[in-house]
């Protein structure tokens, strides 16, 4: 009698994303979950894959996500699951979908608003919701503290009052007790720039209650970085849970090279409280259209603007000399509008992907018209173009950095690893083959090199098409440690 199993996989190359090299063996898959990893000849799979010359890893979990209704637009969640993401991380920048109803939020909340989609009154029924209605990929939510004052505040453009404060972190401690994993702020954009030290501190209190993390798009990224970096080591201190620092950079060329400290300052802060970060693979960032950004960025692209559509994909500059404008009267006359910012240095961003404790997170914006090519190309270019091509870190690291690490660092429990009892979240890939084809004229392309994507046990991807499945589950913190009061 031979084994059988659900999903047998056989003759990979086995990174089992601990950062361990990699070993050649079969992996079998029961019940949605990683039964054995070895040498299966005799088994039977009531699907099997042929990996041979292939890398099986844990699948893909991206850090930084804006998903958050990408997951009911798209399940099947094409832009991530084309490049071996199974997991994704939403909810940051301050930016999530619950708790409010608005039927037309104020920016930045707009960047994943459709006009109808800020319609929870509490986070447990956004949560249920996603229960109900599975995308191709799995989802962890993190609540977002602009949200929580759009949903709490009378004005928006000051710091909140004692009660206001209090709302809202009344309102963070039921996210938290219905699965939220964490809180994240974006006070690098107003209204929540606004917000003091001690307005977060108050509203990020329920987090060690529930082992949550706090995650932030900080104040400053550019001469400030350092400044807004004690903040956030600060707030993690005082409240006394990991600090997650988003999409890591430094901005403006007079900032360039600034990595250096900034690593150092992350490292040196790691020797007493629990620190992290994510980061993207590009020297451009994207967010809202902004004046204040011309200055330190050496092009910007728009990729989306409300009142002038047709702007999409122009330079800034083009598209003021049509509208017969200056550059800044011209973010204006866009707005509400999105950007992409040629601010960074190639130096710094291999500098920080190279970083121990950073992990991969591609920040796409998958509602622009013309996005970000990190959007579709994040995990593919760090394989392919970072890892094999410029040979930044060994493969096993590479991996490491967009699953295990990740896992570890979010408190996602049995997920990020292939080993036996591990949820079957698995991407198998071509390691020569591998790499992102999205570029800034052409951002939704198909990465290269992915052969299967697999999301607990079922094959939601597989030579170059959606399967139609829809596995995903709702992830919740890994240790419920709720308490009530
Ligand atoms: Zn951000």
């Amino acid at each position: 009698m031979s084994l059988r199993y659900d999903l047998l996989i056989r003759n990979a190359l086995v990174i089992d994303g601990t950062r361990r090299p990699r070993f050649a063996g079969d992996i079998g898959v029961r019940d949605a979950r990683i039964a054995d990893i070895g040498l299966l000849a005799h088994a039977r799979g009531a699907v099997e894959i042929d990996a041979h010359g292939k890398i099986a890893a844990p699948g893909f979990i991206d850090a930084h996500t804006h998903d958050d209704r990408l997951l009911g637009s798209d399940p099947a969640m094409t832009p991530k699951v084309s490049q071996g993401v199974t997991s994704v991380i939403i909810g940051n920048c301050g930016i999530s979908l619950a708790p409010l109803v608005s039927a037309s939020p104020p920016a930045p909340l707009d960047l994943i608003d459709d006009g109808g989609a800020f319609r929870f009154a509490d986070f447990a029924s956004f949560l249920e919701e996603l229960e109900s209605r599975p995308a191709a990929t799995n989802v962890a939510a993190l609540v977002g503290h602009t949200t929580l004052r759009v949903a709490s505040m009378s004005r928006l453009e000051r710091a909140a009052t004692p009660a206001e404060t209090k709302r809202m972190q009344a309102l963070a401690r039921a996210a938290l007790a219905a699965g939220a994993i964490g809180l994240s702020t974006g006070t690098y954009y107003p209204p929540a720039a606004h917000a003091t030290t001690e307005e977060i501190i108050a509203v990020a209190r329920p987090l060690k209650d529930y082992g949550g993390r706090y995650v932030t798009h900080m104040r400053h990224e550019d001469d400030r970085i350092a400044e807004a970096m004690e903040e956030t080591f600060r707030i993690g201190r005082e409240v006394g849970v990991p600090v997650v620092i988003s999409h890591h950079k430094v901005v403006g060329a007079r900032n360039h090279g600034r990595s250096v400290e900034t690593l150092a300052l992350l490292a040196r802060a790691g020797k007493r409280q629990s620190v992290c970060l994510d980061c993207y693979p590009y020297t451009a960032s994207s967010t809202v259209l902004r004046a204040d950004r011309i200055a330190l960025s050496s092009r910007i692209l728009i990729t989306w603007s409300r009142p002038h559509p047709e702007c999409a994909g122009m330079e800034l500059a083009q598209a003021a000399e049509r509208l017969g404008l200056s550059q800044e009267d011209a973010v204006s006359r866009l707005s509400p509008a999105g950007a992409i910012y040629f601010s960074m240095d190639e130096a710094d961003v291999q500098r920080i992907l190279q970083f121990d404790e950073t992990m991969i997170g591609s920040d796409g914006l998958p509602h622009d018209q013309k996005p970000h090519p990190r959007l579709w190309g994040t995990f593919a270019r760090v394989l392919g173009h970072y890892c094999r091509d410029l040979g930044l870190f060994p493969l096993e690291t590479a991996i490491y950095k967009m699953t295990g690490l990740t896992a570890r660092n979010f408190g996602l429990k049995e997920r990020g690893l292939l080993l036996p009892g591990c949820w079957a979240d698995i991407t198998i890939f071509d390691a020569g083959e591998i790499g992102d084809a999205a570029s800034f004229d052409k951002p939704a392309k198909l990465a290269r090199g992915i052969d299967s994507v697999i999301v607990n046990g079922i094959v939601v991807w597989r030579e170059g098409c959606s399967t139609g499945t829809r596995p995903g589950r709702l992830l919740r913190a890994g240790a419920q440690r709720g308490k009530e009061n």
